[in-house]
C-alpha cells in the first residue's frame, strides 16, 4: 500500500517516546538520575514536543509517497542521538528553566513555535480528508487541538511544580488518549475503511479517465459514422456487393463502438450523479414496436416475436426506455444460438406494465444471478460467447429505478433466460 502515513507516525513516536523517558527519568522528582535539576528534563520535553510537531507537519507527505523505512528511522535515530548527546553530555541545549526565575524565554517562544507547527499540521491534514475516515480524522485534529491547549498552560506557568503545569499534563494525557482512539481504535481495528476510501478514490480517478477517453473518443467516431453515412449513400449504386458489404461493416461496427462510448459516458453520469432522466407521458407499447422494428433490421439471425396489449400510457423517458429495450433485446441475441427465438411481452396488471424479453439461449447460472445488474459484471459464459463491457443491465437497473420501476430474471441453464420490468402506470 502507497499510504504510508501511519508508519511514519509509528516511526517517529518511537523516538519521540525516547525522549519522553529521559524527560521522566531526569525529572528531579524521580530521583533517577540528577542533572542539571528541571532544566535537563524541560529540554527533553521541548526535544520531544518539537519533534512530535515536525513528524506530524511532514507525514501527510506519506499519504501518497512510499516511505523508505531504513532511511527514516536511521534520520530519526541520528537526531535522537544528537539531541542526548546536546543535552546530556554537552549540556549546550537552550537552557529552558533557572532556578528562582523560571522558564526562559527560550522555553516560551519554542512552545509557541510547537503550538503554530502542530496548527498548520492540522491545517494540512484536512486537505487529505478523501484518504481518512471522518471519524479518524475528527479524532486527530481534537488531538492536535488539545496538544495545542496544553502547550498554552506549559507557557503560563513559572514553577514545573504548580497548577498550570500539572493541568497541562493531564490535557497532554488526552491528547495522547485522542491520537490512540484515532490511530488504534480506528486506524488499526478497521484498516478496511482505510483501504476501502483508496480503493474508492481510485474507482474514482478510473471514472474520471473512461469519462474524458469515451468524450475524446466519441468525436472522430462521429466525423467517422458521417462519412460511412455519405459513402453508404452516394456510392451504393456503383459499389460491386463485396464493397458494398466492406462500406455497411464500416457503418455497423461504428455503431457498436458509439454504443459502448455512449454506455461508458452513461456510466460515468451515474457516478457524478448527472443520468438524466426526464419523464413525460408517453406510451410504452409504442416504444417497445418501435425497438422492434428497429432491432429486427441489426438482427438477422434471430426471429423476434411480440405479445403487445396496446394503449398503456405511462410516466416515462421515451429514450432512455428505448435503451433498456434494446439492451435486453440485444442480450438475448447475443448469448443465445441463431436461429432461436426471442420473445418480447407487454401487459398491463392493475396499475403496472409489465414487459419481458425471453430468450432460448445458454442462460445465466443461479450464482451470478444476483450480480449481473453490478457495473462491469460479466459472467464467465457470457465472456466466452460475446464482447461486451458489462454496463448494459448495470444502467438499466438505474434507468429503470429512475422510473419507479423493478427490473428482474427468471434463468434456467440450458434453457433460457426471461428478464422482466415492472413499470408503474399514471
Ligand atoms: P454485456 O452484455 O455488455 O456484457 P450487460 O450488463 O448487458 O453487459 O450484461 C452483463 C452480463 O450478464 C453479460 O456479460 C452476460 O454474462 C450476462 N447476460 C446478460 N443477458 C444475458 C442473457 N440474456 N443470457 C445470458 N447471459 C446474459
Amino acid at each position: 500500500m502507497k499510504n504510508s502515513y501511519f508508519l511514519f507516525l509509528g516511526i517517529s513516536f518511537l523516538f519521540i517516546s525516547v525522549l519522553d523517558y529521559f524527560h521522566l527519568i531526569v525529572y528531579p522528582g524521580m530521583n533517577i538520575i540528577s542533572l542539571s535539576g528541571p532544566n535537563a528534563s524541560t529540554q527533553f520535553w521541548i526535544s520531544a514536543r518539537l519533534m512530535q510537531a515536525l513528524s506530524f507537519l511532514i507525514a501527510p507527505r506519506f499519504f501518497k509517497r512510499t516511505l523508505h523505512v531504513y532511511r527514516t528511522i536511521i534520520i530519526y535515530a541520528l537526531v535522537t542521538a544528537a539531541l542526548l548527546i546536546c543535552i546530556i553530555y554537552f549540556r549546550n541545549f537552550p537552557t529552558t528553566y533557572v532556578p528562582g526565575i523560571g522558564m526562559t524565554q527560550f522555553k516560551n517562544a519554542a512552545e509557541v513555535v510547537i503550538s503554530v507547527v502542530f496548527a498548520t499540521a492540522m491545517v494540512l491534514l484536512s486537505r487529505y480528508r478523501s484518504r481518512l475516515n471522518n471519524s479518524l480524522l475528527l479524532f486527530l485534529k481534537l488531538s492536535f487541538l488539545l496538544t495545542i491547549l496544553s502547550e498554552f498552560f506549559f507557557t503560563s506557568y513559572v514553577s514545573i511544580f504548580n497548577m498550570e503545569s500539572v493541568i497541562g499534563h493531564l490535557i497532554r494525557l488526552s491528547a495522547y488518549y485522542m491520537f490512540y482512539k484515532a490511530i488504534i481504535e480506528i486506524g488499526l481495528s478497521q484498516p478496511y475503511q482505510l483501504l476501502f476510501l483508496e480503493t474508492e478514490e481510485l474507482s474514482l480517478r478510473k471514472d474520471e479517465f473512461i469519462n474524458i477517453a469515451s468524450h475524446e473518443i466519441k468525436n472522430p467516431l462521429t466525423v467517422i459514422k458521417l462519412y460511412a453515412e455519405h459513402l453508404n449513400k452516394n456510392l451504393k449504386p456503383v459499389l460491386d456487393a463485396k464493397n458494398r458489404q466492406a462500406l455497411s461493416q464500416i457503418d455497423r461496427q461504428t455503431d457498436v463502438i458509439n454504443h459502448m462510448v455512449n454506455d461508458m459516458l452513461d456510466a460515468s453520469r451515474i457516478t457524478t450523479g448527472k443520468l438524466s432522466v426526464v419523464p413525460a407521458p408517453c406510451y410504452v407499447d409504442e416504444i417497445i414496436k418501435n425497438t422492434v422494428t428497429e432491432m429486427r433490421q441489426i438482427i438477422s439471425d434471430h426471429r423476434i416475436v411480440v405479445h403487445i396489449q396496446p394503449h398503456i400510457r405511462l410516466y416515462g423517458d421515451i429514450d432512455r426506455l428505448h435503451q433498456v429495450f434494446t439492451n435486453l433485446i440485444a442480450n438475448a441475441a447475443k448469448y443465445s444460438p441463431p436461429g432461436k427465438r426471442i420473445i418480447v411481452t407487454l401487459k398491463q396488471q392493475r396499475s403496472r406494465a409489465i414487459i419481458t424479453v425471453q430468450d432460448f439461449g445458454q442462460g445465466i447460472p443461479r450464482e451470478h444471478q444476483g450480480h449481473i445488474f453490478e457495473k462491469y459484471y460479466r459472467t464467465p459464459q457470457g465472456e466466452q460467447t460475446a464482447a461486451g463491457l458489462g454496463l448494459g443491465l448495470y444502467l438499466s437497473r438505474e434507468i429503470i429505478t429512475r422510473h419507479s420501476g423493478r427490473i428482474w430474471l427468471k434463468s434456467t441453464m440450458g434453457k433460457g433466460t426471461t428478464f422482466f420490468i415492472s413499470l408503474p402506470i399514471k
